[in-house]
């Protein structure tokens, strides 16, 4: 029955549950660190859990619509608010002017951008009987080949790595940045000398203080943003696109009702309700609250800091693996010079051509494979935010290795 379940891109096991509830895995369990899950912010969620907690009644939300002043007819007021604040708190991206369409994830809002960008799309480069290009440097993002062709469009296809297009048709290239797999901060690839037409989504669900400092105000056309890397509440499944054109901004919006009819009301007032707290909790303390609890950026950049830390320090004991390098950089959040700490990290194996198997076999750790992004299969994906039980275990698992190998 498994081979039938719908496949999930960035889960393993087609979403079923892994091993990871289990406090001390024994040697014979498998590690999951493919799947890309964010349960390591939770402890944050916990300490803040009263403040969080939603109420709603049973007459509430019957509607569909919410604001039909608004492009984006079905996001409530309260989301719009909160994720414009959001952005003004922590300086990332711009959002005056623009048009917010909120989608089931980014993921739908992806699909949506794609929809928008190539039936809006008029110039002799993209005829009509032609799909428009998509593409994104390699390594990238698994989900965006499977998510491109999954229905076959007549109006878009995948044509792979932005960095060998060559084609005078025209393309839609994916920015992605910081870059999932490998961390790096990124600028379109596409070498224009060939004559095509480009439209751009950049893609910034890591451009977060905690994974990344925040360098500059981001002021794209079409930026999508996902609740799911943003605070770790991947289950509430809200994105949101920042979107200059409004005929663009429309499209999506429709894109949206024909697949779902729009968003969730539950999940979008979750959503506005932990935004706020975030906000809530930095302009008190600029207001001098002495709060007992870390504040979100902080306590997560400090948790992921701690784990490449600890990650760095085992490898750095290695000669099997080795670890992309960031540069430091001034972080206009924090207003300190920081490093990148990236939700996955992106390992080069040098003892085998093929790391994910090195892995399973070596240490029955599930990692996804380089191929999976458009690349080597010498490399594999890590995620970083997984459970801590699993993050350790990968961690003595990797030290066991080499202290086997230093044996021989
Ligand atoms: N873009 C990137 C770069 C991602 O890594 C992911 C999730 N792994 C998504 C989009 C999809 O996120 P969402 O949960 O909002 O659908």
């Amino acid at each position: 029955m498994l081979a039938n379940l719908p496949a999930v891109p960035d889960l393993h096991n087609n979403g079923l549950p892994s091993s990871d509830t289990n406090a001390s895995l024994p040697i014979s369990s498998v590690v999951n660190l493919d799947r890309g899950d964010t349960v390591l912010l939770e402890s944050y969620w916990r300490k803040m859990s009263d403040e969080c907690t939603v109420v709603i009644k049973g007459w509430e939300f019957l509607s569909y619509a919410s604001d039909l002043r608004s492009v984006c007819w079905f996001m409530t007021p309260e989301l719009r608010h909160a994720i414009k604040r959001l952005h003004a708190l922590v300086g990332n991206a711009e959002t005056h002017d623009k048009h917010i369409v909120i989608g089931n994830g980014s993921t739908q809002l992806f699909q949506a951008s794609l929809f928008a960008l190539s039936s809006s799309s008029s110039s002799s480069l993209s005829p009509a009987d032609i799909p428009m290009n998509v593409v994104a440097a390699a390594p990238y993002y698994s989900g965006y080949p499977v998510e491109t062709d999954i229905v076959r469009s007549s109006l878009y296809r995948w044509s792979g790595d932005a960095l060998k297009y060559d084609k005078n048709e025209a393309y839609i290239e994916i920015v992605t940045s910081p870059n999932n797999p490998d961390g790096s901060i990124r600028r379109p690839m596409v070498n224009n000398k060939c004559g095509g037409e480009g439209k751009l989504i950049h893609d910034l669900a890591y451009y977060w203080p905690h994974y990344t400092p925040i360098t500059h105000k981001a002021n794209h056309d079409l930026m999508l943003f996902t609740f799911s890397k943003c605070t770790g509440h991947s289950g509430s499944r809200i994105g949101w696109a920042i979107v200059k054109d409004i005929e663009i901004a429309k499209k999506m919006t429709t894109f949206i009702v024909m697949n779902s009819i729009g968003v969730s009301k539950e999940s979008q007032t979750r959503a506005a309700k932990i935004m706020k707290v975030v906000c809530d909790s930095y302009e008190n303390f600029r207001f001098g609250s002495k709060e007992s609890v870390e504040l979100f950026f902080e306590y997560s950049r400090r948790l992921l800091k701690e784990r490449w830390e600890k990650l760095r320090e085992v490898i750095k004991q290695s000669d099997d693996f080795i670890l992309p390098k960031f540069q430091r950089a001034y972080c206009n959040f924090t207003n300190e010079s920081s490093e990148t700490y990236p939700a996955f990290a992106w390992l080069m194996c040098e003892k085998d051509q093929d790391c994910t198997s090195y892995l399973d076999k070596e240490m029955k750790v599930l990692a996804r494979s380089g191929n999976r992004f458009g690349c080597d299969p010498r490399y594999a994906r890590i995620n970083m935010l997984t459970r801590g039980d699993d993050f350790d275990e990968f961690l003595k698992r990797l030290s066991d290795i080499k202290d086997l190998s230093c044996q021989m």
